[in-house]
């Protein structure tokens, strides 16, 4: 991986300021963002309250390459103020203003690619090509999408004898997770930039340096001081405080169900507004006819890309009876393609490995049947959290690892005997996040994801559209990201009456 192997640990920066720190080794445009020691409030970096840091690990090395402060709940009152007093400012500037700073935080972040795919390469241990081509395009295009819409969208309409004025919701708390790290705060700071609202955000743990990265593209931008603010801390220390703050109008929450579930409960009990992008257990539905062999290669790419750590990921593959061990046949086989270390790379944390092979060593005591991978270490890895891509034959629905979000490179195969029992199984878990339907034609395809309780349905393999509402049904969470119906979450409405 890209500066995969360097062992050096920032010192830190010179005070308040937070200069770039760079491994000089790394050398080029490839140079990994080790991290500032401070935090971005009110359009400075400043010290943190505590002197509380923490590491960051490359989960490839296991070894630490970079360290930010924790933050505390009196640094998240700080930004939370800084992101107060700039709102009334932010929310009057002109559209054409707000989309003139976020094109230009584009071509900025453009122009950083190789630091940005280096960063999130190091600290979430992402194959490089992978990381440039979705860590860093991906985040580029959602600010672009959004420099666009901030432009053109009609913050105001004409309703009969009212005029409706779409306002900014005010300041907005972003707690993000680990597996998508910059796409994740891009999906909701842009939006929220672009209706007008102040930021504070907390990112994830263990990826915090592309969040500094990000705090100084916008920077850079020319974003006016305290209209995003950035608080680097944990989760319950950090991230609860966000939540909590009674000046926060709006919380944005990307993780895990169990996080959001309290997030959800803190605010309704402020009544405050809340979207949550939770987990999923998504079904890769191949119906009769459809082809076969491109289902099953395309489906396992799916899975193994991030190494397993998309919540949007299609981990359940519905099979029908007659080709089903076909299709498991082809799964086995391919899965040899993805040599951990080289095509696959470690999940982000020694936790999360245990977690993985955890589930792996459930589903061989349920009696499902493990036809690729498994539980062990992968071979000749003696360091870095790897876990070997696995493949699960003989699954039944019900199984734990039928049911529950495994978060790693983990598939599970599963028989069903007609369309009406694959709509069953598919249906059939808590989560409703996204999905994918293989057809023989395009018509009996589109006809079975109607049926499917869930977000985004990708149809004979359709490509991901960063325009299109992104979020779940059911427990895969409440309000929608990217494009249009993103923006909406930002917005509020006032009526006139003439
Ligand atoms: P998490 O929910 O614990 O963390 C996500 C974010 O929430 C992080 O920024 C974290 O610091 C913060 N957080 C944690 N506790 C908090 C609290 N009490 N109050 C406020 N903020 C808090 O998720 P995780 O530990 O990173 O991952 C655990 C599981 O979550 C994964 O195994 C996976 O199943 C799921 N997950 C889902 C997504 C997704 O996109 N849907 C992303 C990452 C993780």
């Amino acid at each position: 991986m890209a500066d995969g192997g360097s062992t050096g640990r920032a010192d830190g920066t010179d005070g308040a300021d937070g200069a770039d720190k760079r491994d000089p080794a790394s050398g080029g445009d490839g140079a990994i963002h080790r991290g500032h020691q401070a935090l971005f409030i009110g359009g400075k970096w400043v010290p943190a309250a505590g002197d509380g840091t923490i590491e960051v690990v490359d989960p490839a090395t296991e070894q630490v390459i970079g360290s930010v402060p924790a933050g505390t709940a009196l640094d998240v009152d700080t930004a939370v103020r800084a992101a107060r007093a700039a709102l009334p400012g932010w929310a009057a500037t002109p559209p054409a203003d707000r989309a003139a700073v976020l094109a230009a935080a584009r071509d900025l972040l453009a122009a950083r690619r190789e630091e940005v795919a280096a960063t999130v390469s190091a600290e979430l241990g992402a194959p490089p090509a992978f990381a440039a081509a979705v860590h860093a395009d991906l985040p580029t295009a959602v600010l672009a999408s959004y420099a666009e819409m901030a432009a053109s969208h009609p913050f105001e309409e004409r309703v009969g004898n009212s005029r409706v004025l779409q306002e900014p919701v005010g300041v907005v708390g972003a707690i993000t997770p680990w597996n998508y790290p910059l796409h994740q705060i891009v999906a909701k700071v842009a939006p929220a930039l672009a209706a007008g609202c102040t930021v504070v955000l907390k990112p994830a743990e263990d990826t915090p340096l592309v969040a500094q990265l990000f705090a100084d593209v916008l920077a850079a931008a020319g974003l006016p001081a305290g209209v995003f603010n950035l608080v680097t801390g944990l989760g319950p220390v950090a991230g609860q405080a966000l939540a909590e703050h009674p000046g926060v109008d709006l919380v944005s929450f990307t993780g895990s169900t169990a996080v959001g579930r309290q997030i959800g409960a803190t605010a309704g009990a402020a009544v405050k507004r809340v979207a949550l992008e939770l987990g999923g257990k998504s079904a890769n539905v191949i119906l009769p006819g459809a082809d076969l062999a491109r289902a099953v290669n395309v489906g396992l790419a799916n899975v193994f890309a991030n190494s397993g750590q998309t919540c949007s990921a299609w981990t359940r593959m519905l099979v029908d009876a007659e080709r089903y061990d076909e299709a498991v046949a082809i799964a086995a086989a391919a899965t040899a393609k993805y040599v951990p270390g080289d095509r696959l790379g470690p999940v982000v944390n020694a936790k999360q490995r245990d977690r993985v092979r955890g589930y792996i060593r459930r589903g061989q005591e349920e009696g499902a049947r493990v036809v690729a991978g498994g539980p062990d270490a992968p071979e000749g890895m003696e360091s870095g959290y790897y876990v070997r891509p696995t493949v699960f034959a003989d699954v039944q629905p019900d199984m734990a690892i039928a049911q529950e979000e495994i978060f790693g490179p983990v598939v599970v195969m599963i028989r069903y005997q007609d369309e009406e029992d694959a709509l069953r199984i598919a249906n059939g878990t808590v989560y409703g996040l996204a999905g994918a339907v293989w057809g023989a034609d395009e018509e009996s395809a589109v006809a079975f994801a109607r049926r499917m309780d869930t977000g985004q349905v990708d149809i004979n393999g359709g490509r991901f559209n960063p325009l299109a509402p992104f979020g779940g049904y059911k427990q895969s969470g409440v309000g929608r990201e990217l494009g249009a119906h993103g923006l909406a979450e930002y917005l509020q409405t006032k009526s006139l009456q003439f």
